[in-house]
């Protein structure tokens, strides 16, 4: 046995009880329900990018699955299979064993298997490729935004950015303030139920991964619309909350790895969003509505006043 196919059958070959076949073939063989498709996503995360190379592995097991489930979260699907594709400088048995735990843990929570992948020497970053099942009418897709309709967020947001400018020592939080934000940016959970519930609801659909502003901005191009948000109306995460307000507006709205779901629904739908809501336990704010116009995002401050590029962190959204 060579010492990859040990650590797979180690690490990475559990039970694929709903697979046709799992771990150990040449490709693995899965189905998909009668009428329904599967919503197929793939992230990378390479270290010294999207991590840091000493992070801690059960955490890095947990986020590498939890950033792809935000994508079938964000279309509405059931999460049902996982991929893994890992490169590793070495193998170091207590990282894989820590890296495996924090992966399984959050795959069994959502009952997914880890099907197939592979295994290569090199610097450390894994590419994940996640299947969901939706059926085709049902997926919430980007571009299903009409004009008038009201745009919403899920939860609180800049909690994982402001935690990453302390880890980059551009501020200094107190130690509890940090431990808060950085669950947000380490821990992530994704809001695989939300998105479950949203099917028939919500017209359009992204999960937040690179910024409010940039990620609305991709349901206006792709909706071909303008979103207008009022800037009070954002919900920002309690640790930004209690920290100088210069940080808000980059974090809050420019800031990424918050993984809430923004989305928009007529607005008949206002009540069942509240009861929604309530079901999955996570708070949902509206901030803005879908007009014609120039396609982007435009944020209005609290007197009404359109915010300009110039406010901090609001340049990479505008162009
Ligand atoms: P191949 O050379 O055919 O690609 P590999 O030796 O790379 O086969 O992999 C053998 C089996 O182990 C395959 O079923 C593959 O999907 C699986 N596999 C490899 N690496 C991983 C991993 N990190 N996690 C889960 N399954 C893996
Ligand atoms: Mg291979």
């Amino acid at each position: 046995m060579t010492p990859e196919f040990s650590l797979i059958a180690r690490y990475f070959t559990r039970p694929t009880p709903r697979a046709a076949l799992g771990v150990g073939d040449d490709c693995a063989l899965i189905g998909v329900a009668d009428g329904h498709v599967l919503a197929v996503s793939t992230d990378t995360l390479v270290s010294g990018t999207h991590f840091f190379v000493d992070a801690d592995p059960v955490k890095l097991g947990h986020k590498g699955l939890a950033v792809n489930l935000s994508d079938l979260a964000a279309m509405g699907a059931v999460p049902r299979y996982v991929t893994l594709a890992l490169t590793l400088p070495s193998v170091d048995d207590a990282w894989l064993d820590a890296f495996s735990r924090g992966f399984f843990s959050l795959a069994d929570r959502y009952n997914v298997e880890l099907i197939g992948g592979d295994t290569t020497r090199g610097p450390l970053s894994m590419t994940l490729t996640v299947f969901g099942e939706v059926p085709l009418s049902s997926a919430l897709r980007r571009d299903g935004a009409k004009a008038g309709d009201d745009v919403w967020v899920s939860g609180s947001l800049g909690g994982a950015a402001l935690a990453l400018k302390h880890m980059q020592s551009k501020v200094a939080l107190k130690p509890n303030v940090f431990e808060r934000a950085a669950e947000r940016l380490h821990s992530p959970l994704p809001r695989i139920e939300l998105g479950l519930a949203l099917r028939g609801i919500a017209s359009a659909a992204i999960d937040i991964s690179d910024g409010l502003l940039a990620d609305l901005g991709h349901i206006c191009e792709r909706s071909k619309l303008m979103a207008e948000i009022e800037w009070a109306s954002v919900p920002l995460s309690p640790a930004l909350l209690s920290v100088g307000p210069e940080l808000r507006v980059p974090c809050g709205l420019a800031g990424g790895d918050d993984y809430e779901l923004c989305f928009t629904a007529p607005a008949a739908m206002r009540a069942r969003i509240d009861s929604i809501a309530a079901e999955v336990g996570v708070p949902m704010t509206r901030i803005g509505v879908m007009r014609q116009g120039d396609v982007g995002v435009v944020a209005r401050d609290e007197k009404g006043e359109l915010m300009t590029a110039s406010a901090a962190g609001f340049d990479h959204f505008s162009s």
